[in-house]
């Protein structure tokens, strides 16, 4: 059975990190989140003229993963058990942040002092009760190795980040069964795209418009799915890119304040506490300049 589109919301924008604006369909006013997925942002595009270039400074997480995927722009990355990296267009970071970490996410040298254009997205996967404290973990993909595919007509596009479309199959291991694809879809394409019926499911069109479950999503909307277990994306009169977000929903209660998601108060004070004493670490850094 196709699915349907359950709702639709439109993204509002929120301020972040060092003052950077991203554009948000959820959490909001209306939504907390759908399950197993926190948070959506989407940082710009955004053309930084020099010197204006913002991100986010040290701060820790606690109880989910962020994944971070980079269209345009080059974000550097430092955290307190020793990773340091760059991401550049098309790469991704997924961070199991498990018991803590403390980490920083800005742009890179080059672009704070030449300016430049970024895009890319963070979303927030919960975790399960019984991993929320496991071991942090970096997967860190870069754009070539990105399983992509392309459709008998080329005219439907896929990058693969996680789970399976057109016959590629992801590369990163998550820790539940979690979709994540970023789809260019041209006027005229026409993908069933099979999604397992205990998964959660949405779409999220960042450029353009698309046909998504035979109704017309435009840039900045994301659609919820109902139940069913293919999904019908069709091109609309002009080029369209989305991302299909799904994974399977945990039933777990949520207790999330800022940086930590828990299952209670009592776990949220906890990370609080121990991010106060240093027990979730802090980013050792060296007088080696980072370019
Ligand atoms: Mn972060």
């Amino acid at each position: 059975m196709n699915r349907s589109i359950e709702t639709i919301h439109t993204a509002h924008h929120q301020r972040e990190g060092g003052g950077f604006i991203v554009r948000r369909p959820f959490p909001s006013g209306q939504v907390e989140a759908i399950d197993p997925f926190l948070l959506l942002d989407e940082m710009g595009p955004i053309d930084y003229r020099p010197g204006e270039a913002v991100g986010a400074p040290d701060h820790p997480h606690r109880g989910f993963e962020t994944v971070t995927y980079v269209l345009e722009g080059e974000m550097e990355h430092e955290d307190s058990a020793g990773h340091r990296g760059a991401l550049r267009g098309g790469d991704v970071q997924w961070m199991t942040a498990g018991a803590g970490i403390v980490h920083s996410e800005e742009p890179s040298r080059a672009l704070r002092e030449r300016g430049g254009r970024v895009h890319g997205f963070q979303i927030w996967v919960n975790l399960p009760a019984a991993l929320k404290m496991t071991r942090p973990r970096y997967q860190e993909v870069p754009a070539a190795k990105i399983p992509h595919a392309k459709s008998a007509d080329g005219l439907a596009e896929v990058r693969v980040i996680a789970g399976a479309a057109l016959g590629a199959r992801a590369v990163i291991d998550t820790h539940t069964p979690i979709v994540y694809q970023d789809w260019s879809l041209q006027p005229g394409a026409s993908v069933v795209l099979p999604l397992a019926a205990e998964l959660r499911a949405m779409v999220y069109v960042f450029d353009g418009g698309a046909k998504v479950a035979g109704a017309k999503v435009t840039s900045g909307q994301l659609a919820v799915l109902g139940a069913g277990d293919a999904l019908v994306l069709e091109g609309a009169e002009g080029p369209g890119r989305l991302l299909v977000m799904a994974g399977a929903p945990l039933r777990e209660p949520i207790a999330r304040y800022g940086p930590f998601v828990m299952n209670t108060r009592a776990q949220l004070e906890e990370a609080f506490a121990d991010y106060q004493s240093g027990k979730l670490g802090a980013i050792t850094r060296t007088a080696q300049v980072v370019s």
